[in-house]
């Protein structure tokens, strides 16, 4: 079946009881047990919920994968997969990536005895350099937030995958509908569900997804012991949001580059990142393995802080705030909001500057995006 027929249906089967067309929220901590040493499909919602499972069995089936793991937040869900690693065990990471991750990896991981090692993974060949015969995982976003730089998915598990080395892609950005990594032979997908998953920024949620039977039984056990899974509620929110995630995911890719082109001719913009302009440098890697763009990107305004923050204050419908993913637009300021937990040498080193802007294209109508970019660039 095809990904808008799969949003709907997979993982949602009629409900036995009523026949509700809608998977309900099975608000239960625990299950009556049919009599002694004889447990239904479900016991306890730690270990497992319907209404979670109707949304796991989706998200595995959107991303191409056989198992999906539902968590309260995406950071639960960074969290728990990186506990398959052992102190003594390195890790590779992108050294561009979601604050939050960055923050959880450098103080919180490397705290475990786990070799951290961030290094730039779009020079594949400093990836062959730094690879000891401890390391265990390569950690990859793409494309990266906020400096939309991309990691060739093919590459990384091409050379991963020969040396049992795991490869995890954060798929945040472009979600199942633009990008599965899992196809181009990536191990384990994350996602921050609170973004284009739910869609409509009113619930924080995460998910993982595999297709390696073992694998899937590592997280299970995982999600199970570490209680970091979603709630039936929230499941039920996430599960309801995916059903448009393929027009909406359509919408925001047009707005945005319609967006991307608008701002490149503007002459109080130094710069656009949007990996599907052709100015990018790496737009045939996004031609690739990317099927549209997504909703987010970032540019620079001329000049410094001062100009980036008047931009800020001068929007209206753009919403002044941090994440992403929803129908209404946001705007925001990396270096002193998402991305502030990062050093400011390891923002500067990745790139961050004090004049760039990231926004989150909603789904608003283009034209009324554009006069308020518009009107808020005639007070900078
Ligand atoms: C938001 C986000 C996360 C963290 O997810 P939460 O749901 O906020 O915990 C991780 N990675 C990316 C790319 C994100 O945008």
């Amino acid at each position: 079946m095809n990904f808008e027929t799969l949003a709907i249906h997979a993982g949602q089967t009629k409900d036995p009881v009523y026949g509700a067309v809608m998977t309900p929220i099975y608000q239960t901590s625990t299950f009556a047990f049919k009599g002694v040493n004889q447990p239904g499909p479900f016991d306890y919602s730690r270990s497992g919920n319907p209404t979670r499972k109707a949304l796991e069995d989706c998200l595995a089936a959107l991303e191409g994968g056989t198992h999906g793991f539902a968590f309260a937040t995406g950071m639960a869900a960074e969290a728990t997969v990186l506990e398959i690693f052992q102190p003594g065990d390195h890790l590779i990471v992108h050294d561009d990536l979601y604050g939050g991750s960055y923050r959880l990896l450098a103080k919180i991981v490397k705290a475990r005895g786990i070799d951290v090692e961030f290094i730039d993974l779009r020079k594949l060949d400093l990836l062959a350099a730094k690879t000891k015969s401890n390391t265990r995982g390569i950690w990859i976003e793409t494309p990266t937030n906020p400096m939309m730089n991309l990691v060739d998915l093919e590459a990384i598990s091409a050379f991963a995958a020969p040396k049992k080395i795991l490869t995890i892609c954060d798929n945040t950005f472009l979600s199942p509908y633009f990008q599965r990594p899992l196809e181009y032979g990536i191990d384990i997908i994350m996602h921050s569900t609170t973004k284009y998953i739910n869609g409509h920024s009113d619930v924080v949620g995460g998910a993982l997804i595999v297709k390696d039977p073992q694998l899937a039984e590592k997280i299970g056990f995982l999600q199970n012991a570490l209680g970091t899974c979603s709630s039936p509620f929230d499941c039920f929110l996430v599960l309801r949001g995916i059903k448009t995630l393929a027009p909406r995911m359509r919408c925001h890719h047009e707005n945005a580059l319609a967006l991307a082109h608008w701002l490149e001719r503007h002459p109080k913009i130094e710069a656009v990142l949007h990996p599907l302009l052709e100015s990018h440098p790496q737009h045939q890697l996004a031609k690739k393995q990317m099927k549209g763009g997504g909703g987010t990107f970032s540019f620079k305004v001329k000049g410094a802080e001062q100009e980036a923050f008047r931009l800020l204050s001068a929007v209206k419908l753009f919403t002044l705030a941090e994440s992403l993913g929803g129908v209404e637009s946001l705007i925001e300021h990396p270096w002193t909001m998402t991305h502030i937990s990062m050093p400011e040498d390891v923002r500067a080193a990745s790139g961050i500057t004090r004049n760039l802007i990231r926004i989150s294209v909603g789904i608003e109508h283009i034209d009324d995006l554009i006069s308020d970019l518009e009107q808020a660039l005639e007070k900078v």
